[in-house]
């Protein structure tokens, strides 16, 4: 089986469709989103249906999550909470009840997908180092657990009692080890460079890859600007940051 793996796509609608059109070029049989569908961007409901239509699973963000008001947007930078806010504002009611029925976790083949860590997915915590990586590793029992939130494409690999990270863009998984990989960010990368991220787990092959794609980055930010979304997040988009 090959699953596709689509992870914070902050209502970027020119970065969903460039992964989407993508994804169907090269074909999987499934599609995950790992949450972060709305928040930052300026089309939360094409993004929302978009989802809605095309992902198999999909599990809550904390962007989401704030947008229908089941993480307090106090719990988000300034930027954040303004974008937030603006999307509860204009999400239709269909689409604030899909993001309310997402589970917090899927289990799918040898994989786990959640938003932030298995461990306390309620507790959005970032998974950016090994050490804090380490003790999750107990939280799950698949082979694989596939995260997204940090917006940074990077594995953590465990073996026995040693945790490393690595950032090659394809990975053979190996039997004897255990792995949680950052699936990357389709609408608002921040590994410095700008390309929408996605990623294809092949369950057949065991094989993992990165995949990056260029969008109309110009076209999301005059939407943003229309929208009237703080300026310091319509400038980060174009650096991926
Ligand atoms: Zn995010």
């Amino acid at each position: 089986m090959r699953i596709g793996i689509i992870s914070d796509i902050h209502s970027n609608l020119e970065a969903l469709r460039s992964v989407l059109a993508d994804l169907k070029e090269k074909s999987v049989d499934r599609l995950v989103c790992l949450g972060d569908v709305v928040g930052y961007g300026p089309q939360p409901n094409a993004c929302v249906e978009l989802v809605r239509d095309f992902a198999d699973d999909a599990v809550l963000g904390n962007h989401d999550a704030g947008a229908i008001g089941k993480t307090p947007v106090q719990q988000f930078n300034p930027y954040a909470r303004i974008a937030i806010q603006w999307t509860r504002e204009v999400l239709t009611p269909e689409n604030y009840r899909f993001l309310s029925e997402l589970p917090m976790m899927v289990i799918l083949d040898d994989g786990t997908f959640v938003h932030a860590s298995p461990g306390h997915p309620e507790e959005w915590e970032y998974l950016t180092e090994c050490h804090g990586a380490k003790p999750e590793f107990d939280a799950f029992r698949t082979h694989l657990c596939f995260i997204g939130h940090s917006h940074v494409p990077v594995a953590f690999c465990r073996e026995k009692n040693r945790v490393w990270r690595v950032r090659d863009q394809q990975l053979l998984i190996q039997e004897e080890i255990r792995y949680i990989i950052n699936a990357g960010s389709v609408g608002q990368p921040r590994d410095g460079d700008p390309r929408a991220c996605y990623g294809i787990y092949d369950t057949r092959t065991a094989q993992f890859e990165y995949f990056r794609v260029p969008y109309d980055i110009a076209r999301t930010q005059m939407e943003m600007r229309e929208a009237g979304l703080p300026d310091f997040l319509i400038r980060r988009l174009a650096v991926g940051r």
